[in-house]
């Protein structure tokens, strides 16, 4: 039987580290199903259909490799797609305390799903979706922390001009960028 996991995520952009730990799932999987969650409430800078786009066209040449979009219970879309392995990312500290709650609980809710953490590089470490949306938003370069692809995308989406004046008008800003 094919050895399948499932990778959920925002994924709001795509980001290195995201890339680096599919990467590595696919040492261990025979296919991995990229899962974009569907979450317009939490104002993603990317549609759903943009994200899983993007992330369709940077593993183009990966055929062990699928991209869905999904809304509900990351258990029954797992089952209904064939897997009941999730794997996720682990970054420093940070992330330990949230995934621990979440696996717990979707054991609860499934108790056949089982939850594999995988560490990215070190580089990529303290890499996140968030950070990169604040720098971008504020006019700077993400050559260094996505995928060409998504560097492309979010140009032509935000010109220089506009994605600091959404920020400005946001109001929101990083603490010390
Ligand atoms: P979510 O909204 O579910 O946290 P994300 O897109 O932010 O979605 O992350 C999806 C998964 O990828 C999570 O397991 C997260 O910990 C992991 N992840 C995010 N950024 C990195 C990174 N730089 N290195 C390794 N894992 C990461």
């Amino acid at each position: 039987m094919e050895n399948k996991a499932i990778y959920p995520g925002s994924f709001d952009p795509i980001t290195n580290g995201h890339v680096d730990i599919i990467r590595r799932g696919l040492k261990i999987f025979d296919r991995i199903l990229v899962a974009v969650l569907e979450n317009p409430k939490k104002g993603p800078l990317l549609t759903t259909k943009e994200r899983v786009d993007m992330i369709g066209k940077i593993f183009k040449d990966q055929e062990k490799v699928e991209v869905k979009s999904f809304h509900g219970l990351l258990v029954e879309f797992a089952r209904e797609n064939g897997t009941n392995t999730v794997i996720r990312g682990l970054r420093a500290i940070s992330d330990f305390e949230y995934e621990f709650q979440m696996a717990l609980m979707n054991r609860k809710l499934s108790p056949e799903m089982e939850t594999l953490y995988m560490m990215p590089s070190l580089e990529f470490s303290f890499l996140s979706s968030n950070l990169v949306k604040e720098v971008f938003m504020l006019g700077g370069s993400v050559r260094d922390f996505v995928p060409g692809p998504v560097e492309t995308k979010l140009g032509k989406k935000f010109g220089t001009k506009k994605r600091v004046q959404i920020q400005q008008k946001a109001g929101k800003n990083a603490g010390y960028l």
